[in-house]
């Protein structure tokens, strides 16, 4: 199921290029005037003008709150476990791809949120922790995806979290606190990208999508295989999509929904840009959930695999692939025998610690009962827990706010439970201020330089893809010039 190939995603010609095994087609020279000529003919009815760049087709992936340490534990897992390296370093030896370092810190806080950062790739301004396209000023700042339609280029989310969620909600919404999801659901109806596919049904109710004038989902299955002219909003979940762990044969998942999004955004000459997010690493970073934080890497990494297929048998696509902010910077971090016999121990997980919460608050609201707690947990991790290991994970004695006297919440004392049988560490359940990891690869992969800033990244986009930026507002509404 993983390849992209096995359900139509892209046209025929364009699916050809992208399954050609990372056969390179190398940068354009950069010769402006040369690449335009090709433009000539409009073939794309959501085109506006002839303003596309060298770089026709952007691709911006996302792994939520990845820490280094996340990256080499997926690889780690992938060779130990399932006896395949993981394709994100592979790509980085490459000679042509770039790689490099990114500072993440917001204008408020050395440890930045996802809001702040995903509205510096956005708008290319830092901002307070929590802001969706808001300055400092209370400002609002441009999203980049209405930049880009105002171009004429098609523009599209994908995400395993809520739509409404930080990071793809700052690539088009305005709101000065995240939390204002019923308003970033409007506002992602009424700006109306070409594909927007992800979870997140609780914001979009009968009330605001029946006035939507594009088509609306609820149905994975329902996406179709033509192509549309308007937008479509496929809404999969309540909340966030399921943990890979968790998840039925009907939930969709992030191959699947970024086939479909390609599938609807690749339209002959026509370009786009597109952000595509694996949400639920952060998640189950926040949670010290060792397990569900690799597999939901892996799943994104074997996405970046495809994704890099397709934009290597172009020549007119950059594929951007990074993270906002580290998570938790969990590391193994046991020596010999018990660093592989840990990695091992993961594969006898059969669910989330999300799914184990819930499953106990449902069998014993009171949360009295260790035998089920137990049971439970046996079930879901594979491990059998001691009544002190239990003891302590009902301990209420680390309500103090010291996350490193103690863990501070149940999840991630679950975590340190599990620790000591799989030798991986957390260092809290926090985001850290850690640089992160960016890889370019594509035409323009070259621009990205070893060290930058996540304000550094919406300029160099903005320039490949040849769109002027628009005046950042007062107040209120975002004016897009069409
Ligand atoms: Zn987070």
């Amino acid at each position: 199921m993983d390849d992209f190939s096995r359900r139509g995603f892209l046209s025929a010609s364009a699916f050809a290029a992208g399954t050609a095994a990372l056969t390179m087609v190398r940068p354009s020279s950069g010769n402006a005037n040369a690449q335009d000529a090709t433009f000539a003919v409009p073939l794309d009815p959501d085109r506006a003008d002839d303003s596309f760049g060298r770089v026709r087709r952007v691709i911006f992936a996302v792994s939520d709150g990845m820490s280094m340490g996340t990256l080499t534990l997926a690889d780690l897992y992938s060779k130990t476990v399932l006896g395949r390296e993981t394709f994100w370093p592979r790509l980085m030896m490459r000679p042509d791809v770039r790689s490099g370092l990114c500072t993440t810190h917001s204008a408020d806080s050395l440890v930045t949120d996802s809001a702040a950062a995903a509205t510096a790739w956005s708008s290319g301004v830092k901002t307070y922790n929590k802001s969706i396209g808001y300055g400092m000023d209370q400002q609002t700042l441009t999203p980049i995806l209405m930049e880009a339609r105002a171009a004429g280029y098609r523009t599209g989310l994908v995400s395993t979290a809520k739509i409404t969620d930080a990071t793809p909600a700052a690539f088009i919404a305005n709101v000065p606190q995240r939390t204002m999801e019923r308003e970033i659901a409007q506002q992602v109806l009424d700006r109306a990208p070409n594909v927007v596919l992800g979870g997140g049904r609780r914001y979009f109710h009968d009330g605001i999508t029946k006035d939507f004038s594009g088509r609306f989902i609820t149905n994975p299955r329902a996406i179709g295989d033509q192509r549309q002219t308007r937008s479509l909003v496929g809404i999969f979940a309540e909340d966030h999509i399921p943990y890979a762990l968790d998840r039925d044969p009907d939930d969709a998942d992030l191959m699947t929904m970024t086939r479909e999004a390609i599938g609807q955004l690749d339209y002959l000459q026509g370009g786009f840009l597109m952000q595509v997010e694996g949400a639920r690493v952060d998640h189950a970073a926040h949670n010290n959930d060792a397990v569900s934080m690799i597999l939901e890497q892996i799943e994104f990494d074997r996405v970046v695999e495809q994704l890099a297929k397709y934009t290597m048998g172009r020549d007119d696509t950059l594929l951007v692939v990074t993270t906002d902010h580290g998570n938790a910077n969990p590391g193994l971090t046991v020596y010999t025998d018990h660093a592989k016999r840990g990695l091992m121990s993961l594969s006898n997980a059969k669910r989330s610690f999300d799914w184990i919460f819930g499953e106990i608050r449902q069998r014993d609201p009171e949360l009295r009962s260790q035998s089920i707690q137990r049971e439970i947990i046996q079930y879901a991790t594979g491990v059998a827990l001691k009544s002190s290991d239990l003891e302590y994970l009902n301990s209420d004695k680390v309500e103090q706010g010291n996350i490193f006297d103690q863990l501070d919440n149940a999840a991630s004392r679950l975590g340190s439970l599990l620790s000591n049988r799989n030798g991986i560490g957390f260092v809290s359940k926090n985001h850290t201020s850690d640089m992160v990891l960016l890889t370019a690869c594509g035409v323009g992969a070259e621009m990205f330089s070893p060290i930058m800033d996540n304000t550094d990244i919406k300029p160099r986009l903005m320039h490949l893809m040849g769109v002027q930026r628009m005046g950042h507002s007062e107040q209120g509404t975002v004016h897009v010039r069409r």
